[in-house]
């Protein structure tokens, strides 16, 4: 069955009226007819079954016939801090970060980003908003991932740089450095209380890699740098990787055998 984010406002309604690409997708990509059903989901946990029962020039409705709390959302949430690349393969951490279980993305801009300013970055927003919509909707996701607002790597290595709850404990930091020799990802994770869902921020370099005065800056704040072994990913595989170890760790890539650790 098809599943769609819809906003909240929309989702609370009876019936839920969709307009805008939404509706167009519905009625001419998709060209869902009359009586057909989908999974509408308010991006924040809850789900619904509507049943198309109006298509229009300019919008689509469907009723609703019961509401839910959706699972398979990770405790363990993640957020990449990713720094902003060349082309499509910002966009591709976007999706297979979604697609993995990544909570919340952050564009950065590091010393080596070939970026003007800002302003061609929050340009972006639109369309990176609509992959990570769209790998969500696919697969199928209960809580639509944050594109949080981009920052400059100085800013964001600073505690308290994202918007998050004040009193819940200080998330665990990590930033991977392929020059880091010692610490690897499944040490860094060793102290973590994945139980009651563990709050992570991992930084990833551009495609030039993290000056080491970016390093030394990180390490200033108690970011700890990790590796993830010696050959060398590129900067779009080696968020995606470290998203999906540390998923895996906290026993959040399904099957029934609880990991030896809980
Ligand atoms: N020049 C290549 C790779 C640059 S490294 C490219 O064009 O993509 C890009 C980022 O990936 C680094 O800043 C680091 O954050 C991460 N990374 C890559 N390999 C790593 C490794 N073996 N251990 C830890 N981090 C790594």
């Amino acid at each position: 069955m098809q599943r769609f984010f819809v906003s909240p406002e929309a989702f609370e309604r009876q019936p839920v009226i969709l307009t805008g690409p939404q509706a167009h997708q519905i009625r001419r990509v998709l060209r869902m007819r009359l009586g057909e059903r989908a999974v509408l989901l308010n991006g924040r946990g809850w789900a619904c079954e509507g049943l198309l029962i109006a298509v229009t020039e300019t919008d689509v409705r469907f009723q609703v016939s019961q509401r839910w709390q959706e699972s398979g959302e990770p405790r363990t949430q993640i957020t990449l801090l990713q720094a902003v690349l060349k082309g499509e393969r910002f966009g591709w951490v976007l999706q297979k970060g979604t697609e993995v279980g990544v909570s919340a993305f952050m564009p950065m801009i590091c010393e080596r980003n070939v970026v003007d300013d800002m302003e061609a970055v929050e340009d972006k927003r639109e369309r990176w908003e609509r992959i990570i919509q769209e790998a969500a909707e696919q697969s199928g996701r209960a809580f639509l991932p944050q594109l949080l607002p981009a920052q400059l790597f100085q800013q964001a290595v600073q505690p308290g740089s994202l918007p998050g709850k004040a009193a819940a404990a200080a998330p665990l930091r990590l930033l991977l450095w392929e020059g880091e020799q010692e610490a690897s990802l499944n040490g860094a994770l060793a102290g973590c209380n994945f139980t009651s869902g563990a709050r992570i921020q991992v930084l990833v370099g551009p495609e030039g890699g993290f000056t080491e005065e970016e390093v030394r800056l990180a390490r200033s704040y108690g970011i700890r740098t990790i590796t993830l072994g010696p050959r060398i990913l590129r900067a779009d595989t080696a968020g995606v990787v470290a998203a999906a170890i540390i998923l895996h760790e906290a026993g959040e890539m399904g099957g029934t055998e609880l990991p030896n650790e809980l």
